[in-house]
């Protein structure tokens, strides 16, 4: 079981199981989201993810014609996690916002095509210009 938190504690995530994917982002709304150069985030279905407190959801479309809704914190401001996927099916948890990560290597990258040159993402396994197909 893993726990996933806002700066504040407002919004807590309990997590069962482990992640169907770990996904390295380089797009620039992901840069925005977490004033960063990529996000990191652990998907998940939502039958593992317990969520608890009250989040604002921010939605928009993605390049790969995807939805994606972020859930943020109102308080403190920090998207501790997001739903994706054409029926917003996916989980996807900040990395960030483990109070244990457990410091795996993401299994991909994605939107290479937006990458900082200094971020070197040559050991990750599954590497795509754009969104993974
Ligand atoms: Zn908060
Ligand atoms: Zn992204």
């Amino acid at each position: 079981m893993a726990t996933a938190r806002c700066a504040c504690g407002d919004i807590v995530l309990t997590i069962t199981g482990e992640p169907n994917g770990t996904s390295m982002c380089h797009c620039k709304d992901c840069q925005r989201r977490t004033g960063s150069p990529f996000g990191v985030g652990y998907y998940y279905t939502p039958e593992q993810v317990e969520i608890a407190g009250s989040p604002k959801a921010y939605e928009r479309g993605t390049d790969s014609g995807n939805r994606l809704r972020n859930f943020f914190c109102p308080r403190c401001g920090t998207t501790v996690y997001w739903l994706v996927g054409p029926q917003l099916e996916r989980v996807g948890v900040a990395v960030g916002c483990f109070d244990e990560p457990d410091g795996a290597l993401p299994s991909r990258s994605v939107y290479e095509i937006r990458k900082h040159a200094w971020v070197d993402t040559s050991a990750i396994a599954q590497r795509f210009p754009r969104s993974r197909q």
